[in-house]
């Protein structure tokens, strides 16, 4: 499609279209936006996504993220509890119910619900790691409610079967098919509060 934006403009608001929730209509929009206040949005973003793009990372271990030049909190070792998440948006819906301080691990995505054994670069085997390694007594699978999510739960449960951990399920008053990143506070809070332990089988 012919446009009379510049090139500079229209990569922008292509950009922009590829955020969560945002199409071409909301990107201009925005895009509009920003060419209106340079100073006071346009200045500070570029320097701040330049920082973010320079100083911070996702962990290799528990896929938080965290500085570049300094060590995550998984490396301190002064915790018992490790709550496993699919993604980053998870542990901060589960961190604003104020329920659970410990840690995290956040798994990046769940394993495809046909092929169980295939891993598909989820952070499973550093979390192994860390409960070996580390005195953690309990591992609470906070993963969705999926197909999906349940399969990766029951993979990181076997694959802990060797270890004297306590792992730990949310209750199941979370609804079928519910991602707990769209979980309301309440939903949560009670199921994280009535977590039981898993029955290997
Ligand atoms: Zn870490």
């Amino acid at each position: 499609m012919p446009s009379n934006n510049l090139k500079e403009i229209d990569d922008l608001i292509k950009i922009i279209s590829k955020f969560p929730g945002l199409g071409p209509k909301s990107a201009k929009r925005i895009v509009l936006k920003l060419m209106n206040n340079r100073e006071e949005l346009i200045k500070p973003l570029v320097n701040t996504l330049a920082k973010i793009y320079k100083n911070v990372v996702r962990c290799k271990i528990c896929g938080n993220l965290k500085l570049t030049d300094s060590n995550c909190t998984c490396s301190k070792n002064t915790y018992d509890q490790i709550c496993v998440v699919e993604n980053i948006a998870d542990m901060w819906v589960i961190e604003s119910t104020g329920i659970f301080k410990g840690n995290y691990h956040i798994l990046g995505g769940t394993l495809p619900a046909l092929e169980s054994k295939k891993n598909d670069g989820l952070l499973i085997s550093t979390l192994i790691d860390r409960v070996k390694k580390n005195s953690v007594k309990e591992v609470i699978l906070a993963t969705s409610a999926t197909i999906e999510g349940q399969t990766t739960a029951h993979y990181i449960q076997d694959s802990l079967k060797d270890t004297k951990v306590k792992i730990s399920k949310l209750a199941q008053g979370l609804p079928v098919g519910g991602e707990i990143e769209f979980l309301d506070d309440g939903t949560l809070f009670s199921a994280f509060k009535n977590r039981g332990p898993v029955i290997n089988d």
